[in-house]
């Protein structure tokens, strides 16, 4: 029988993690223990839905066993099983999909540690072993297949014998090394220790048959040895033990393990009600964003329990998409498990669920925004943008919900949240004044950012392309609106009176400057503040230059939507004499409007019309 061979990725997958990743090889049966319990879960899963599956929830169960003289140790279930196409595409190859894209990009950047996010569970198996076997049945069917493989060559699949469903998976234990006494993973007492410390809110039984000597029965001195079957696990799910009987450590493995994260959850949530509908729920908010999550690939939801009993892997229906992030499980004894019959009252119950869950997960990010600033802002980082998205799609009904949990980066340093901006307002100070654009940098350097600041006013700058479009859902926050510093005008009356003589002294000028740019622009003004930049843009009306660029990168007539432009042209600035020096020359004047233009579209990070022109009009102006 030709073997296969594991798919080139796999390959280097596979022997990168036999022989660096998982530094602790004992975690190979937690794998395999939370494989065979899932494949538990599928079968009675079914059975719930399909009649043809008959089976006693009784007799689930998880066997193990150790044998020294032929140095395996065995991991079998009464699951769901594979057929020889599952088994082939299940342990064939590692990389499913998605995952391969996301190695290569990572590849590129930086080391980002792949084999912990996918599932690789059964490929630790070889951490230990040198050889495994895998003899599966597929729940209904006739025949069982043989999967083996030493990890490195290939594998083969060949029909084989087993009486009923289910997998069970044999390890031919590696010989001992210097460094490795693999022989400990044989020894009961090793075993017991692991399961309990991995796996020990299984909800099947793990049972082993273990080997212990008494005393012979009426005697003194006489040992018998006798074999007992024992449960090593409590079965006792974790969101079921008190509060005070959970370290964070043991959240956080469990966390790793069944959402198979390799960092530490960022916040854990436990809460729990009584009521018409009771529950407990155990959520987790990741230390950072998914590969997918920004994509439509990502699948939101929490794992759905009845009484301890999962019947949903990915319960869409209890998490609004802004708080997708979230991961966890919640365990309801109210819900049906027939989930086909009573549609409509378990849906009910959900949504009951599901509007407790919404304010607890915001009540916790609160707490964590109030206590550890830090924190916060890295899980803002991660998934401030959903937050903001929140608000957009759901046309503001969730302002009061989301907008305490937004933060900005500030012109005062760090960022704020809206209530802290609001406290620091001027009391003559109207409006929430942001500037938005590509980065904060650039941002805190545009002219109408700084005569902003030259006030006193602090800046919010949005550098996510959602945050106006967010932003213009709220409309207003503690009764102030909000401003684009590009629309802003904060000149004094002084000024402004200065600026109004600066334009009657120079009206042919500003006349004739707006004459040679047409519709361009909607207005040319003299600058009403003392910039460094000689020109300065501002936008009239709905239309901002971050909406205009994002239109321009979607849409594909996205090019169209322009924002009205006025132009404003800094009179102190040396040019200014300049312009009006060539005043009488329309040609020369309308060279030099046209690079001011286009200086202002470039100082606010927007792209100029005609790239060649504008160079070659410099070139020329220069070499006058
Ligand atoms: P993961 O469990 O993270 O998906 P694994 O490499 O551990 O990754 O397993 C790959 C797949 O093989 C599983 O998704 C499952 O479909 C199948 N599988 C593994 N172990 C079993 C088992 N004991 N019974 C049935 N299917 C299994």
């Amino acid at each position: 029988m030709a073997k296969k061979q594991f798919k080139a990725e796999s390959k280097r997958l596979l022997e990168l993690m036999i022989n660096s990743i998982y530094t602790h090889k004992e975690i190979f049966l937690r794998e395999l223990i939370s494989n065979a319990s899932d494949a538990i879960d599928k079968l009675y899963y079914r059975s719930l839905t399909d009649d043809s599956v008959n089976i006693k929830k009784e007799d689930l169960e998880i066997l193990l066993a150790a044998d020294k003289i032929t140095r395996t140790v065995t991991v079998s279930d009464n699951g769901i099983g594979m057929t020889k196409e599952e088994l082939e595409n299940n342990l064939g190859t590692i990389c499913k999909s998605g995952s391969l894209a996301f190695k290569e990009e990572n590849e590129k950047t930086q080391d980002v540690d792949i084999i912990g996010q996918f599932g690789v569970g059964f490929y630790s198996a070889f951490m230990v072993a040198d050889k495994v076997t895998v003899l599966s049945k597929a729940y209904g069917a006739t025949e069982a297949y043989k999967w083996e493989s030493d990890g490195i060559d290939g594998y083969t699949v060949t029909p084989c014998e087993k009486e009923k469903n289910g997998t069970t998976i044999v390890l031919h234990i590696k010989p001992d090394t210097a460094e490795e006494k693999y022989e400990d993973f044989m020894e009961s007492y090793e075993i017991t220790r692991l399961v309990q410390r991995y796996s020990d809110y299984i909800r099947y039984p793990i049972k082993m048959a273990i080997e212990k000597s008494r005393r012979k029965e009426g005697s003194e001195n006489e040992w018998e040895d006798y074999t007992t079957v024992e449960t090593l696990n409590s079965m006792t799910p974790i969101w079921k033990k008190s509060k005070g009987e959970v370290t964070d450590e043991e959240y956080n493995a469990y966390y790793k393990e069944k959402f198979a994260n390799r960092e530490d959850p960022i916040k854990v949530i436990r809460t729990s009600t009584d009521g018409i509908v009771s529950y407990d729920a155990l959520l987790f908010v990741p230390a950072s964003a998914p590969y997918d999550f920004y994509t439509k690939d990502y699948r939101k939801g929490l794992q759905l329990y009845s009484s301890g009993v999962l019947i949903d892997d990915n319960c869409s229906e209890l998490l609004p998409d802004f708080f997708g992030f979230v991961k966890g499980i919640v365990d309801s004894q109210n819900l049906s498990l027939n989930i086909s019959r009573e549609m409509l009252q378990h849906d009910r119950q959900l949504k009951t669920i599901a509007n407790h869950l919404e304010k607890k997960i915001k009540s916790e990010l609160e707490l964590l925004l109030k206590n550890d600033r830090e924190k916060y802002e890295k899980f803002f980082k991660n998934f401030g943008r959903t937050l903001k998205y929140g608000i957009y799609t759901t046309y503001g009904t969730k302002k009061e919900l989301l907008q305490g949990l937004l933060i900005f980066p500030s012109s005062n340093g760090g960022t704020a949240t809206l209530a802290e901006y609001a406290d620091r307002m001027k009391e003559s100070q109207e409006f929430i004044y942001y500037a938005s654009g590509q980065s904060e940098e650039r941002l805190s350097k545009l002219p109408q950012c700084q005569s902003v600041k030259a006030k006193g006013f602090e800046v919010l700058y949005f550098t996510d392309e959602v945050d106006e479009f967010a932003i213009s859902m709220m409309a207003e926050f503690g009764g102030k609106k909000f401003k684009n510093v590009a629309d802003s005008d904060v000149a004094t009356e002084e000024e402004k009176k200065q600026a109004e003589e600066k334009a009657q002294d120079n009206k042919d000028l500003f006349d004739a400057v707006k004459d040679v740019l047409g519709d361009k622009v909607v207005a040319v003004k003299p600058c009403v503040m003392g910039a460094e930049h000689p020109v300065c843009l501002r936008t009239e009306g709905e239309i901002t230059f971050e909406m205009e660029r994002m239109w321009s990168a979607s849409a594909p007539d996205g090019s169209k939507v322009r924002a009205s432009v006025i132009l404003e042209i800094n009179t102190e600035h040396s040019l200014f004499e300049k312009l009006k020096a060539v005043q009488g020359d329309k040609e020369t004047l309308g060279k030099y409007a046209r690079v001011l233009l286009d200086q202002g579209r470039l100082i606010e990070g927007l792209p100029i019309d005609d790239p060649v022109e504008f160079t070659s009009l410099v070139c020329e102006l220069m070499s006058k």
